[in-house]
C-alpha cells in the first residue's frame, strides 16, 4: 500500500469534527518571556484537561499549542467515550501491588464521570450520546465477553439476534452493550474544556511550537519567539511531540488510524444500519470502529498503521471497511476522510511520570484509548502539582519501558507484531 506523510499544516485537518467545529479557535503566539506555576505543552486533551484542574485548584497555568487547540488526536478520533485506564491494570500487581491495581482499575471509572462532569458544569456542547457496544467476529470473542461480564454488571450481553436490534451487520455473532459509555464530538468538548480553563485565567497560545526545554527545579520552555518560566512543566504532545523529548521519543511509538464521514444518511438507511444511536468497536487488534454523528453520518474509523505514514487512499480503503459491515452502505458518499497519530507504549498503559528528577512532568501513550484517560491524567497531573503524589506515584512506578529495535528497527519490528495479530485476528 502507498503511504504518504501527513499533511503539514498548523490549521486543523480536513475532517468532519473542523467542519462542524462550534467556533474556530484564535489564541495569541507566544511572543514574550512569561512566568507561571505551570507551563503545559500540548493543546490535546491531556494538556487542556491539566490545565482546567489546576485552574479550578488556583495554579496560573499557560498552555503552548505548536498548532490550533485539538489540532492532534483530540480533534480527530472516533470520539468514543470508553472507560477503563490502560490495557489490563492486573497485569502490574508484581510492581504496583493489588492496591495499586485497585487505584488505576478505579480510574477507568472516575475518567468516564471526569468527561461527563466537566461537559455539565461548563454547558459544553459536544453531542454527548450514552451507548457503546462491542461486537464479536469470532466464537473466542463471545466467550471472553461472558468471562468478563461476571465482573461487570454493566455489561449486557447480547446474542446475534439482539445485537442485531443494536448493530444490523451480518458479520457478529453477537456482543454487549452499555450504557455508561458513550460517544461524543472531541474537537468541541477539546475547545469547551479549553475555554472553560480560560475563563479561569489560564492562558492559552496557539501557533507557538516548543522548541527546547531546560530541565530543573524551575523549567524554562522555549518556543521561537518566547519562553516561558514556570515552578512544573507538563509534556503533553503525546505521538507529536516526536524528537523534542527524546526520552518520550523512545517510549511513544506514532502510528497512523483513518477515519471516514459519510453524508449524511435517510432515516431508512439508518434503519437498516444503526438502528440504535451507539459507538460499536469490534474485537479485533487492527479493529473496527464506528458511529452516527449528531446529523446521521456514519463516521466510521480502522486501519491502524505502524508506519507513521498515512495512505493517500483513505476515502477508498475505509470505503471497502464499510462495505464489508454494512453492503447497503457500499455506495454511499463520503464528505469527509482525515487520518491521525496515536501514541502507543509498549504495554498499552498511559505513562505518566517525571523527566531526570526535574519538576518536568509527562503525560503519554494512550495506546488508541485516551479520549477520557487523559481526563484521568490531568487530574493526577493536578493533584501531584497540589502535593498529593499517591496516583501520580503508583502510575510513574509502571515502568515506562523504550521500544526495542531503536529509532531504525522499532517500527518494522512493531509492523511484524501487528501482522502476527492480524494473523490470530483471522482464526
Ligand atoms: C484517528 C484516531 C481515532 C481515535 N479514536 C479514539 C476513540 O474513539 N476513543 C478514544 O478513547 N481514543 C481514541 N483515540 C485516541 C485519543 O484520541 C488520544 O489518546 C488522545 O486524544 C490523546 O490526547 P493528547 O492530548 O495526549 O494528544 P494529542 O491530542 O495528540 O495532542 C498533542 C498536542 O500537542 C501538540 N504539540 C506537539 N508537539 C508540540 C510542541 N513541540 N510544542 C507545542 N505543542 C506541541 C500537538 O500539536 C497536539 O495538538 C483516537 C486517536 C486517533 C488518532
Amino acid at each position: 500500500m502507498l503511504l504518504r506523510r501527513s499533511q503539514d499544516s498548523t490549521e486543523h485537518t480536513a475532517s468532519y469534527y473542523a467542519a462542524s467545529a462550534n467556533w474556530q479557535t484564535n489564541y495569541p503566539k507566544l511572543q514574550n518571556d512569561l512566568n507561571a506555576d505551570v507551563v503545559i505543552v500540548g493543546g490535546g486533551f491531556s494538556g487542556v484537561a491539566a490545565a482546567l484542574e489546576l485552574s479550578e485548584r488556583g495554579y496560573e497555568v499557560i498552555l503552548l499549542e505548536a498548532n490550533r487547540i485539538g489540532w492532534g488526536a483530540s480533534g480527530r478520533n472516533g470520539g468514543q467515550l470508553i472507560g477503563g485506564f490502560g490495557n489490563n491494570p492486573s497485569a502490574f500487581r508484581r510492581t504496583i501491588g493489588p492496591e495499586g491495581v485497585d487505584v488505576v482499575e478505579h480510574m477507568g471509572v472516575e475518567c468516564v464521570d471526569i468527561v461527563s462532569e466537566r461537559i455539565e458544569k461548563y454547558k459544553i456542547d459536544c453531542d454527548l450520546k450514552w451507548g457503546w457496544c462491542e461486537v464479536a467476529l469470532k466464537k473466542r470473542h463471545l466467550k471472553a465477553y461472558k468471562n468478563w461480564s461476571s465482573d461487570e454488571p454493566a455489561i449486557q450481553l447480547l446474542n446475534r439476534e439482539e445485537m442485531r436490534q443494536f448493530v444490523n451487520s451480518e458479520l457478529y455473532l453477537g456482543g454487549y452493550y452499555r450504557e455508561d459509555w458513550g460517544h461524543l464530538h472531541p474537537l468541541n468538548l477539546c475547545l469547551g474544556e479549553a475555554k472553560a480553563a480560560e475563563g479561569l485565567g489560564a492562558k492559552i497560545f496557539e501557533k507557538s511550537k516548543v522548541t527546547a526545554i531546560k530541565y530543573s527545579n524551575n523549567p524554562v520552555i522555549s518556543t521561537e519567539n518566547g519562553s516561558v518560566q514556570a515552578r512544573f512543566a507538563i509534556l503533553c504532545g503525546n505521538a507529536y511531540m516526536t524528537k523534542l523529548v527524546p526520552y518520550l521519543d523512545a517510549r511513544v511509538l506514532p502510528t497512523v488510524s483513518c477515519i471516514i464521514a459519510t453524508e449524511q444518511l435517510s432515516d431508512d438507511q439508518i434503519n437498516r444500519t444503526m438502528s440504535r444511536d451507539v459507538a460499536v468497536c469490534d474485537s479485533r487488534t487492527a479493529l473496527d470502529y464506528y458511529r452516527l454523528t449528531a446529523d446521521k453520518r456514519l463516521l466510521m474509523g480502522g486501519l491502524s498503521n505502524y508506519t507513521g505514514l498515512e495512505p493517500p487512499n483513505v476515502s477508498d480503503v475505509m470505503r471497502s471497511h464499510m462495505a464489508k459491515v454494512f453492503p447497503t452502505l457500499k455506495s454511499v458518499g463520503i464528505d469527509y476522510a482525515w487520518s491521525g497519530k496515536i501514541g502507543v507504549s509498549i504495554r498499552r498503559m498511559p505513562q505518566l511520570g517525571r523527566i531526570q528528577d526535574s519538576n518536568v512532568l509527562y503525560a503519554t501513550g494512550y495506546s488508541g484509548h485516551g479520549l477520557a484517560p487523559t481526563h484521568m491524567s490531568g487530574r493526577v497531573l493536578a493533584e501531584a502539582i497540589d502535593g498529593n503524589t499517591y496516583r501520580m506515584d503508583i502510575l510513574s512506578k509502571m515502568l515506562h519501558l523504550s521500544w526495542p529495535g531503536g529509532k531504525i528497527f522499532r517500527r518494522p519490528l512493531m509492523a511484524a507484531g501487528m501482522m502476527f495479530y492480524k494473523i490470530l485476528d483471522m482464526v
